[in-house]
């Protein structure tokens, strides 16, 4: 499959869980890929040997999101090698949950600035290297649009952002023909939330088939067909992949 070959794409936090799906699925669709870390760099060059290994091209960076210097740096070196970002995937996300009692200013910070400002950074800064048709995919949650349980005010919050930026960015950048989305994972079986951890049983019974976190490669899917020239008409929505947790 080569639908994206000749393009290239910038997945944040590309080097486990969903990322490192997105970046492997882009990569076996064609484009060449960049992927960033802040501190899986045998992670991150593992998954840069996968996808060599299977014929495509992909290059690991170290960026923190919280860092905007960073994020811009990272953009601007995925365009001198590859030649401008087509696809730019706001993967890179961080889940602090607790009490709102419990959280300071410096939380809230934290995970707005790694969950939110990161991807309006890397938006901003890829828009100047994107040609028209380009395609912006930030990762949600499902948990943007419903709590499921106490201590997710700063999650939840930081998450319906990314709702809110994808939208307002779709209406700008439509006569660019730049489309925008938003993907809202549920539960999913990564570091972050792994299928077997403690709270697993309490989200496993929210879903519609009780049985089944998704696989990374799941939300990879999704995304694949979102950078596809097929979903040129699919701007300003948020794809929910969540078992029916939410239903
Ligand atoms: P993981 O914790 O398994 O992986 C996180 C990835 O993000 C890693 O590649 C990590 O890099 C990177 N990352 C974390 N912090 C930073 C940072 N400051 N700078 C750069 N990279 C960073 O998470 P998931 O794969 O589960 O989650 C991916 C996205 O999906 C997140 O936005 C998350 O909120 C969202 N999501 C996940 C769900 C789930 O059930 N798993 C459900 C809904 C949404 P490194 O290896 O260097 O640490």
């Amino acid at each position: 499959m080569s639908v994206l070959y000749g393009k290239v794409a910038l997945v944040t936090g590309g080097s486990r869980g969903i990322g490192a799906a997105i970046a492997k699925r882009l990569a076996a669709d064609g484009a060449k890929v960049a992927l960033t870390y802040v501190n899986g760099a045998e992670a991150a060059a593992n998954v840069v040997k996968a996808i060599e290994a299977a014929g495509g091209t992909a290059l690991a960076l170290r960026a923190d999101a919280s860092d905007a210097a960073d994020i811009e740096a990272a953009v601007a070196r995925t365009a001198e090698t590859f030649g401008g970002i087509d696809i730019l995937v706001n993967n890179a996300g961080i889940f602090h949950a607790a009490p709102i009692e419990t959280l300071s200013p410096g939380d809230f910070d934290r995970t707005f600035s790694i969950n939110v400002r990161s991807a309006f950074v890397a938006s901003k800064a890829a828009l100047t290297v994107m040609p028209d048709g380009g395609r912006i995919i930030s990762i949600g949650s499902n948990l943007a649009v419903r709590a499921t349980s106490p201590g997710l005010s700063l999650y939840t919050a930081s998450k319906a952002a990314i709702a809110g930026l994808s939208q307002a960015l779709a209406r700008e950048l439509g006569p660019r023909g730049i489309t925008v989305n938003a993907v809202h994972p549920g539960s999913t079986d990564t570091d972050m939330n792994p299928a077997d951890g403690p709270h697993a049983r309490e989200q496993k019974g929210l879903m519609s088939n009780p049985a089944a976190f998704a696989d990374p490669g799941e939300i990879a899917d999704v995304v694949s067909y979102l950078a596809s020239p097929a979903a040129r008409s699919v701007t300003g929505a948020a794809w929910t992949v969540d078992n029916g947790a939410n239903a």
